[in-house]
């Protein structure tokens, strides 16, 4: 790879690093050992930022814990973490002193090398939902095609560490979060992916217009591909807002039949209507609904669907063959805590899906089952449920609610769905879980799902929302074991 030639604009270089997490640390060691002179700030001092410091300081980096609003003398860039707020007094000194700020792909950006047109390309997926399984289920799509690839970004190994190994890939699958395609000015991608668009996170860009704009920056300067979802319109405004480079297309996703330039969906088989040379008159087969995931052993939820749609609309837009889709497709495995089926008890599925952090997430898992008694209740991050429970009413056989904001939504529950039978366990401890889900078992019928899809974040009641996904399989297991779980 070709990262080394730039090495030397860095040499002598004062970067600030702001944020001393797993981001800040990989981006401080890497500048570092680049030449540059950093000092890492936190507004934090406790044992566990003290350690990270001494390590670092091993490496030659400077940390300044306790102060996370001044600008070290000197500086000529700051490098900031996700978690960081633009409107941070940090980057308001940096402006004042004219200093740019940028984050950690914008910094792994530049390291790819110079020229570009050699640099290993990146194809990028942004939304509200969906992210870290479509790039998943992109990057097996790349592997069973022979091509040397990883799924980087927001999950896996920090970006500025895969682009600076020395395995020669021949191209990344990039999950890019709202926050880090705000930080990453220059970032120009072969093709990128809108997902979706739902309000999230809207504390931190402070509109719901300026977080659709940093997601629309992942469309900037494409070369081959925007992939866009058709059922999703604000997706496509994003496109028709990039400047991309010439020859660029617009190609949609649908769950249903394609049109001209688009992905979708008929009788059961995903189509490609968009990278096939009589795109007019015919469209390629490239895998069957069937093939998504099949050792899961549950049909494909739609919105999963969707995630392979898109997923191959990028695969194909680098050159991908049709059965490297479905090989990929076939091989792809979800992460956990995703729609996960845990058990069968006495005739009702439990399926964990705890990632469903918000209400868009909840929607779409409750969309993908007949009948329900879900599991809902955390943090509601400032979220209104009327409309995730209206859409959902006539799918519910019953709700048991837990957590800190679970009035939200029984409330939602009142007014949308009176006849639904509700249970408010009134907790927000951590044994909570085990008794939920008894509830829950009281509640269903035969044929039902108990969905744990909580359309909240979990922090109320568990450290994240694996820890509360393990509880509620724990507490599945224990009852079809015929035991109490841990309360
Ligand atoms: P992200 O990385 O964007 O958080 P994940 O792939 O981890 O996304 O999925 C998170 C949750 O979002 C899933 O558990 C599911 O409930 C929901 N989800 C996944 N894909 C979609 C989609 N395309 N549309 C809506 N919700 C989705």
């Amino acid at each position: 790879m070709a990262g080394h030639q730039v090495t030397s604009s860095w040499s002598g270089k004062h970067i600030t690093v702001a944020g001393l997490g797993v981001s800040g640390i990989s981006a401080a060691r890497a500048l570092a050992g680049l030449g540059a002179r950093v000092t890492v700030v936190d507004g934090g001092d406790n044992e566990v930022l003290r350690d990270r410091a001494a390590s670092l300081a091993a490496g030659d980096i400077t940390v300044r814990l306790g102060d996370a609003t001044t600008l070290p003398e000197g500086t000529d860039l700051v490098v900031t973490s996700p978690g960081w707020k633009p409107d941070s007094p940090l980057f308001a000194a940096a402006a004042q002193a004219g200093v740019d700020v940028v984050g950690d792909v914008e910094i792994a950006w530049q390291l790819r090398g110079e020229p570009q047109e050699t640099a290993v390309p990146w194809l990028a997926v942004t939304g509200t939902n969906g992210k870290t399984t479509t790039v998943q289920m992109l990057a097996s799509i790349l592997e069973a095609a022979g091509l040397r690839t990883a799924a980087v970004g927001n999950i896996g190994t920090p970006i500025i560490d895969v682009v600076l190994s020395q395995e020669p890939y021949d191209v990344l699958a990039v999950e890019l979060s709202s926050y880090q395609l705000h930080w990453a000015p220059s970032l120009r991608p072969h093709s990128a992916a809108v997902l979706n668009l739902a309000p999230d996170h809207l504390d931190w860009h402070g509109s719901m217009a300026a977080y659709a704009a940093d997601k629309g920056r992942i469309y900037e300067g494409n070369k081959v591909a925007c992939v866009y979802n058709t059922a999703d319109p604000a997706t496509e405004r994003l496109v028709q807002q990039a400047d991309v480079e010439e020859g660029c297309r617009a190609i949609g996703f649908t769950l249903g039949p394609p049109g001209l330039s688009e992905l979708g969906v008929v009788d059961g088989i995903l189509v490609d209507r968009a990278f096939v040379a009589d795109r007019r008159t015919s469209a390629q087969e490239l895998a069957e609904v069937a093939d998504i995931a099949p050792s899961s052993g549950q049909p494909a939820a739609p919105h999963n669907i969707a995630n392979a749609l898109a997923a191959a609309a990028l695969a194909r837009a680098f050159g991908v063959e049709p059965a490297a889709v479905r090989a990929g497709l076939r091989a792809f495995r979800p992460d956990a805590h995703r729609i996960a089926h845990v058990a069968d008890v006495d005739g009702v599925a439990y399926v964990d899906d705890s990632k469903a952090t918000n209400t868009h997430a909840a929607e779409a898992s409750l969309a993908a089952y007949g009948s329900i008694v879900w599991i809902a209740g955390g943090l509601a991050k400032g979220a209104t449920f009327d409309e995730l429970v209206a859409s959902s009413a006539k799918r519910l056989r019953g709700a048991v609610l837990i957590g800190a904001d679970r009035g939200l939504i029984g409330e939602a529950l009142t007014r949308h769905a009176p006849d639904v039978p509700v249970t408010d366990l009134d907790r927000t401890d951590t044994g909570a879980m085990a008794a939920a889900v008894r509830e829950a078992a009281r509640l269903a019928r035969p044929g039902d799902t108990v969905l744990l899809a909580p359309a909240c974040a979990s922090m109320d009641m568990f450290a994240n929302y694996n820890k509360r996904g393990d509880a509620f399989a724990e507490a599945v297991l224990a009852l079809a074991a015929g035991r109490e779980a841990d309360e």
